[in-house]
Parts: structure tokens; sequence; C-alpha cells
């Protein structure tokens, strides 16, 4: 038994609240603080009921170190679960530093006006969490999370060595609006209007955006057209990954998303250059995001399923092995569930679970650690049970 603190109430944070309360035995006290404090109320009103575990809410702006102190201090959870943005990984690493609460999140930090994502400011912490006897669990999310995890369980269970791994996300939801982004408009765009990248033979290399295309038959959903993306659990799995030769990460997209971002790109509204506007500062791509359909909205509207796993090739015994470990998942049984769409289901469990596991202990080790550094099994037994099984397919198709 134990108490969370989660900061954060949007798309993700609202599928991992319902999986807390739904974990009741596990969870008995909960506190939501975000920064617009109604959304937290809201969520607590719909959930009381539900569910014996202890829900409180509070304001915070997560930017600020001594705010965050304040409330962990006031809140005293066992572990802090950080969904808010990326923006806000390292104020919430200081605040857990300096009460001494473990941290969980599900992204790794970017600063705001560079869109670029790397695990540098977060590693920095190692030393200082390993001194303090604190865990950070760094992106229990799905990807990074979920693939992380399936790359340490193929690893303990199937292969000696794994030489090769390509993860594929596919969400083949239809939400019906020409244009929208699957969870929060900024990080999306900025991740895949940035230039791509794979790790091969000990070093980057780095292709243009979307310039790598290929087109796979996804168990379940089909053939789907996708592109190689960077993506921030390349950077860990590298390290992590003993005999690793090469990385890839590539997600679906369709011909609609695609052709939209290219003119909201040649027209200047994906840039995160500040421009003056009637005398006013703004960012074209929050400006973009105040006028794109709210993630949170698409639940009800979409249709379709997701598909995200990783193919692994390497040796067992001598010999050469393939395998596949995959989730599906549908858009309409999660909206039924918890109200939301795939993609912020298949983030909000796993969220739930790493936190989970670090507050029963099972997952403690005092440091900075990426999720592949902890043992699989108890995190791959908890994703059966708390809604997204997983499969392994022998001798997948492959993707050249
Ligand atoms: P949303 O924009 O829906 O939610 C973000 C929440 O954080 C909002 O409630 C927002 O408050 C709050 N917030 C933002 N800034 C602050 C602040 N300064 N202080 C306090 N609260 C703040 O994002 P998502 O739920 O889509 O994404 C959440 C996280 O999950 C992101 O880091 C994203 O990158 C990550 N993610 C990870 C994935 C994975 O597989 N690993 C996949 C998808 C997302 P307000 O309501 O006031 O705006």
């Amino acid at each position: 038994m134990g108490k969370v603190l989660v900061i954060g109430c949007g798309g993700v944070a609202s599928v991992a609240i319902h999986k807390i309360c739904q974990n009741d035995s596990v969870f008995d006290e909960l506190c939501i603080a975000s920064r617009t404090v109604s959304k937290c109320d809201k969520l607590k009103e719909k959930l009381q009921n539900t569910t014996k575990t202890k829900i409180t809410t509070a304001q915070v702006n997560a930017d600020k170190v001594e705010e965050l102190v304040k409330l962990i201090k006031e809140v005293k959870p066992d572990v802090v679960l950080n969904l808010a943005l990326p923006y806000q990984d390292l104020t919430i690493m200081d605040a857990c530093l300096e009460t001494g609460v473990h941290y969980v999140d599900t992204a790794n930090y970017e600063p705001e006006d560079t869109a670029k994502f790397e695990y540098k400011w977060q590693w920095a912490y190692r030393e200082r969490y390993e001194k303090a006897g604190i865990t950070a669990l760094l992106g229990s999310g799905f990807d990074p999370g979920v693939t992380g995890v399936f790359s340490a369980y193929a690893l303990k269970h199937y292969f000696d060595e794994i030489n090769y791994i390509d993860i594929l996300d596919c969400n083949a939801g239809d939400h019906g609006y020409p244009f929208a982004t699957n969870f929060n408009p900024e990080i999306n765009i900025r991740e895949v209007s940035a230039k791509g990248s794979y790790w091969e033979n000990g070093h980057w290399v780095e292709t243009e955006p979307m310039e790598i295309k290929r087109v796979y038959n996804f168990p379940e959903v089909g053939e789907k057209d996708m592109y190689l993306l960077h993506h921030e659990e390349l950077e860990s799995l590298a390290l992590n990954m003993p005999g690793i030769k090469r990385i890839r990460f590539f997600m679906t997209f369709g011909q609609s998303y695609l052709t939209h971002l290219k003119c909201l790109e040649n027209v200047g509204m994906t840039s995160i250059e500040p421009i003056m506007y009637e005398g006013r500062e703004i960012v074209p791509l929050q400006f973009l995001k105040a006028v794109l359909p709210d993630p949170s909205t698409l639940g009800p509207r979409t249709k379709g399923k997701t598909n995200i796993g990783c193919i692994f090739i390497g040796k067992k015994d001598g010999k050469e092995r393939k395998i596949y470990i995959y989730n599906v998942c549908d858009h309409e049984e999660c909206y039924k569930e918890v109200g939301s769409q795939a993609v912020a289901y298949t983030t909000g469990v796993p969220a739930m679970i790493g936190a989970m596991l670090v507050m029963q202990g099972k997952w403690q080790k005092a440091g900075v650690h990426n999720i592949e550094e902890f043992d699989p099994d108890p995190f791959m037994e908890a994703l059966n049970k708390w809604g997204l099984p997983w499969k392994v397919s022998e001798n997948p198709d492959l993707v050249e």
C-alpha cells in the first residue's frame, strides 16, 4: 500500500489515474496536482465513488521547484509520477531530490527552446540520486517504456545476444479529422518534424525528416506506410543492450497527416522561434496547438487499433533467432473503459505500472535508470493484468 502524487492532468495522466484507482489494493492514496486544478477536481469527482483509493487534488506550477517541494512535503507521497510535459522533468527531479522521494516519468527532458530530446540532462542526476538513496525511473510509457521492457524480456528469455532491434509504432486509428495529433500537439509535431536518426555500429546515422519509408504488414491491423524517426529509447537501448549493432524506430503516418504537416511546415506554423504578432511575442507552434483539436477530445471519435512492438534479431545457443513482441490495442475499447483513446491508454497504463513497481520496492535501485535496466518479468505480468496484453511471434516478417 502507498501514496502516489501525479503531476499533470492531461490525456496520459487521466488514463494513469483511472488505472491507479482500479488498482486500489496497491494505491491507497492519490494526489492529483496540475496547473489547472479544475481538471484534477473533475477527475476526482468522476472517480472517487468507484474506488477505495483516497483522492486529493492540488494546484501546482511544476516549473517552480519551491512550489513542488512545498507540495511534496505536504502530500508526503511514496513516489511522484510526472505526467506533465518534458519541459518539467528537471524541476520535478530537483524537487524529488530535495525531499527524498522516488521519481517516475514517461518522456525525457527537452528544453523549450530547442526541439532536441536527449537523456544527458537527466543522466546528470545519477550520482545525486544514488547518494540520496532514491530511484528515478525514466521513460515508463509505451515508447519509451514498454519497448524497453520488451527488449529486456527478449534478452532475458529468448536470446544470448540481441544484435538488431526495430521498434514499430503503428496507429491505425481514424478520428475523422483531416489533421489532429493523438497526444500533446506541440510535443508530437516537434518530434515528427525533427531529423530522423538511427544507431548503427556504435554511432548515429542522421536522416532528413521522413526520408526513410517502409511498408509493413502489421498483425491484426494490416499493411501501413511507416517512416524512420529519431526516438528517445534508441539512446538508452544502444547503451544497455550488450552486442547491439543497429536500432531503428518507425512510426506509421497516413498521407493526409503528412500532407497537412508539410503544408504547416512550409508556411512556418510548426516553428518554435518566437515571432511578434500585434505587439506580442508568440511561438507559431504554440498558436497552432491552440487551434488544433485537443487530443483528449479524440476519444469518442477514434476507431481502429494500435500495434506497437519490437522485432529482435540475435543469437541463441550459437544460432540466429528472430522474434516480434507486440501489443494490439483498440481505440474504442479504451474509450469504453477509461474515456480515452488508445495512444493515451498505451502510455498511461505503463506509467501506473512503473509507479507501482517503484512504490512496492520491486523496482527500487538508487540512481537514475532507464526502464530496460530493471527485471522485466513483473512489468510484463502487470501489462497482461492491466489492459495491455502482449504477444510473441516467432519468425516474423522483417523490415528491410
Ligand atoms: P497533455 O498536454 O494532455 O497534458 C499535460 C498536462 O501537464 C496538462 O494537464 C498540463 O496542465 C500539465 N502541465 C503542463 N505544464 C505544467 C506546469 N508547468 N505545471 C503543472 N502542470 C503542467 O499531454 P499528454 O498527456 O499527451 O502527455 C503527457 C506526457 O506524456 C508528455 O511528457 C508526453 O511527452 C508523454 N508521452 C509519452 C509517451 C510514451 O509512450 N512514452 C506517449 C505519449 C505521451 P494544463 O491542463 O493546465 O494544460
